[in-house]
């Protein structure tokens, strides 16, 4: 077992691996994966018709052929590999996960790996109540849900879905299962959901899960991000507090991309998390590995670095995790986005792993 870990040129130290299962999804998220001609009206009415008089074209990005995909084999070697090398922490993302058959299997393959902190999953719900026990008996036993409105139709407006109901199912079933924590995520678009922010709060503390939100990052297959369309983290942190007694909770890892905030008097907690306008990455302790088997540095990098091919060449584990290193090493310092140079990668957040 090696004992050196992954750091960067900058002394940061990787402890936090984003796993990508799959690049496909069942929702069209109008900040991820934007495909209804609402979610195109949306961005149409947004959009200065004399500065951009081309209409917004909701075409999908293409997807990966499964022959790319990592099998789960190849995924629990790269997680084991990291996790010699110190990563503590492992999200299975996409796309939406619950779409990769079998995830339960990968689960159980990664529960018991040893150093290993915490595994756990972000999905949008939908299709939870189909592998929530498998889920739970494969060893899972936290979980992210997004979830950016109370409000049926504009639920649909926002996930391109009718599923708000199943999501709350899903929710319940999670904390009966004894999940925990259990966190629900909303990205907050201005005059889209950013009048349902209280009601939110409130749902999640009936519902005594965590609630999250996010600002929107430009991730957006579309490439409709606007900065005018970002409630920042500062702005939402004030309209809650106008309704709710809010303390900072103590910072227990400088890592954390969420400010939290407790609602005095209760044990509920509200993250904030503002990669835009409050970007965290100086202490940025994060990897992500994609569907095809590509790690990123940055969830704004320009660039990936092939394991793959690597791994199906034969390499062995000591070769990887050279290859790893050296990967991290070149991990960029920052992101660009507010500046003039700042460009958006090419894939979006859902074939990236958010
Ligand atoms: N499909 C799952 C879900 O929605 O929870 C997992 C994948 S999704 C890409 C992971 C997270 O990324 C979700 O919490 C989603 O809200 C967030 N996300 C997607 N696009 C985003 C964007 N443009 N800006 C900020 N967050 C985004
Ligand atoms: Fe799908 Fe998640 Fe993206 Fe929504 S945010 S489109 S659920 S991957």
């Amino acid at each position: 077992m090696s004992t050196q870990f992954l750091s960067d040129s900058f002394g940061r130290v990787m402890r936090d691996l984003r796993v990508s299962v799959t690049d496909r999804c069942n929702f069209r998220c109008v900040y991820c994966l934007p495909e209804t001609d609402q979610a195109a009206d949306f961005y149409r009415s947004k959009f200065d018709p004399l500065k951009n008089p081309a209409p917004i074209k909701l075409e999908l990005p293409p997807l990966q052929p499964r022959s790319q995909l990592l099998t789960f084999e190849e995924i629990e070697r790269v997680v084991r590999l990291a996790v010699e090398l110190g990563v503590e922490k492992v999200r299975l993302t996409g796309g939406e996960p619950l779409l990769r058959r079998n995830i339960e299997v990968l689960v159980a393959k990664l529960a018991p790996l040893q150093g290993l902190k915490d595994l756990a999953m972000t999905s949008n719900g939908f299709l939870f109540q189909h592998k929530a026990q498998a889920l739970r008996a494969a060893g899972l036993t936290r979980m992210s849900f997004s979830l950016d409105s109370l409000d049926p139709a504009n639920f649909k407006k926002m996930t391109g879905r009718d599923g708000l109901e199943e999501v709350i199912h899903s929710i319940r079933l999670a904390k009966q299962l004894g999940m925990n924590p259990v966190k629900l995520n909303a990205v907050v678009i201005r005059g889209l959901n950013d009048h349902e922010l209280v009601d939110l709060v409130r749902f999640a503390m009936n519902e005594g899960v965590q609630m999250r939100f996010i600002e929107f990052m430009p991730l957006d297959s579309n490439r409709g991000w606007l900065r005018d369309l970002v409630v920042s983290g500062r702005e939402i942190l004030e309209r809650l507090s106008a309704h709710f007694d809010l303390e900072p909770s103590v910072v227990t890892q400088p890592s954390e991309t969420a400010r939290r905030w407790k609602v005095k008097g209760t044990e509920s907690e509200i993250g904030i998390i503002a990669p835009v306008t409050e970007p965290f990455c100086g202490h940025c302790n994060r990897l992500r590995l994609t569907v095809d088997g590509k790690i990123r540095t940055c969830l704004f990098s320009l660039g990936e670095h092939d394991l793959k091919g690597l791994m199906r060449n034969g390499a062995d584990d000591g070769t990887v995790q050279t290859r790893l290193r050296s990967i991290v090493w070149q991990k960029e310092d920052r992101h660009h986005i507010g500046e003039i140079e700042f460009k958006q990668p090419e894939r979006s957040m859902s074939c990236i792993g958010g």
